[in-house]
């Protein structure tokens, strides 16, 4: 049972939030884009959601997207990978995904490249940064990003729009403003380096999104706030 009411209210409170957050920090609202995490819920939570407005799902497997988007893809309706991609799944996500968040190879990024060979439109990716180094995460170093960034950009079929992370789990998320604060910057530098824009910091989940939004985040990375706990 999808209990559609309360779950209509906590869309309606992170949308509060998001937008406080924003205009605390003197950004607009609008800048910050609410991606709803939607692994392990079930399609009828999420086409609730998708009625109330929220067209940006994220997914982190390639093969619980499939099923669950094979039924249900509105048009209008921008799904994210933001896990960890096996190159082995580089085709089936290339076909399946409007944006891929956590590149973290040269080698995965060549061979979603050629995978995107038979995509209509080139696919926005971002690079994953773990930039606290913890064993346990994905992603590159902060100082392998910008080389990464370089090779991509030289890969037909591929559009680098920024940087993504996640940050350590802690219970005060002021413990991880500097982590948000890093990627930015790092950004900055890429950005100014490659000369290109690179428009996206994709950070901030339940726990931390109103730092992150502080700190420059246009893409929060939010399930269970909306969702309620995953079983
Ligand atoms: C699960 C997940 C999220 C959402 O986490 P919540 O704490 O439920 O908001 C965000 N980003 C990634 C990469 C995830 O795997």
């Amino acid at each position: 049972m999808i209990e559609e009411g309360a779950l209509l209210d906590r869309v309606a409170l992170v949308r509060e939030r998001i937008a406080r957050a924003a205009e605390r920090a003197g950004r607009d609202p609008a800048a910050v884009t609410l991606v709803a995490v939607s692994k392990t819920v079930p399609l009828a939570a999420v086409t609730v959601v998708y009625r109330a407005g929220i067209t940006h799902l994220g997914e982190n497997r390639v093969q619980e997207a499939a099923e669950k988007f094979a039924a249900f893809r509105p048009a209008g309706l921008t799904l994210h990978l933001i896990g960890h991609l096996q190159r082995n799944k580089a085709r089936k996500a290339a076909a399946l995904f409007d944006i891929v968040q956590a590149v973290d190879s040269l080698a995965l990024a060549e061979t979603l490249s050629q995978a995107c060979r038979e995509r209509p439109a080139p696919l926005p990716v971002l690079v994953e940064v773990n930039l606290a180094g913890e064993e346990s995460k994905f992603g590159v170093s902060g100082d392998e990003a910008l080389p990464l960034l370089r090779g991509m950009l030289a890969l037909p079929g591929l559009i680098p729009q920024g940087l993504m992370t996640v940050a350590p789990l802690v219970t005060d998320a002021e413990a991880v403003r500097p982590v948000f604060r890093d990627l930015r910057r790092l950004r900055d530098r890429c950005q100014d380096a490659l000369g290109v824009p690179l428009p996206h910091l994709s950070m901030g989940m339940t726990n931390d999104f109103e730092v992150a939004i502080a700190e420059g985040a246009t893409l929060v990375r939010i399930g269970r706030a909306i969702f309620g706990e995953r079983a």
